[in-house]
């Protein structure tokens, strides 16, 4: 009797250690994938409140379409059961109410709020600009020293043809933006498209559009949360 007791405890011990080693090992093969849970998303609306982002060429101001396109992918989110969290749901700087009413203390709250939900994903809504009226087309970036973040931006990026399928542009390193270098879980910037370029000003001005983006951009969640 004792022999088996002892015999049972040794077999729980080894399925326990064997069961701690590769969980270990999923997350060290993840590099910043600290301890993520569940299929938990954090949709980031860039800027807001005193600071509005870019200016369009057409007077339009990035925090907005920020925060449509972002709450248009909440609402799809949801649908999809997916556990969504918003760093902001108006036109607010996050860090209006404290008495650190800057860009830096916006950033800090962001990515405060983010490292607390241990999200699968960080999506950051933004728009593009360029002294070349010329340019345009969605990109997005991720932090160069992460696997997983790569691999979320460039399925994003495909993603995203939907929305141009003359668009070339690839997924882009960044290991200098505050969001990107302070977040522990894996973050991706969306540029949607550039608010200096009058074709794709004036779609982004448009709800359909905005609907569309949001659209593509939850494809490309699903898509590497499948993954
Ligand atoms: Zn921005």
């Amino acid at each position: 009797m004792r022999q088996k007791i002892e015999l049972m405890i040794t077999v729980l011990l080894l399925a326990g250690l064997i069961f701690a080693s590769r969980k270990v090992s999923r997350y060290a093969a993840s590099d910043n994938v600290k301890d993520v849970a569940g299929n938990k998303v954090v949709v980031d609306a860039g800027h807001g409140g005193s600071d509005p982002g870019k200016i369009g060429i057409n007077g339009l101001e990035e925090k907005e379409v920020n925060l449509a396109i972002a709450q248009y992918v909440e609402e799809l989110l949801e649908k999809e059961k997916i556990e969504v969290v918003m760093t902001r749901e108006k036109d607010e700087m996050l860090s209006e109410d404290s008495g650190e009413k800057t860009k830096i203390g916006d950033m800090k709250m962001r990515v405060e709020q983010i490292n607390k939900e241990k999200p699968l994903l960080t999506v950051s809504i933004h728009q593009n600009s360029y002294p070349q009226e010329e340019i345009k087309g969605a990109q997005v970036f991720y932090y160069t020293h992460s696997g997983e973040g790569k691999k979320a931006a460039e399925i994003m990026q495909e993603s995203l043809l939907v929305l141009d399928d003359t668009n070339h542009r690839k997924a882009k390193a960044n290991d200098t933006y505050y969001l990107l270098k302070r977040t522990e879980s894996p973050t991706i910037i969306v540029e949607c498209g550039f608010l200096t370029n009058a074709e794709e000003a004036g779609l982004l001005k448009q709800e359909e559009y905005q609907k569309k983006v949001a659209e593509a951009i939850v494809a490309g969640i699903k898509a590497y949360m499948e993954k």
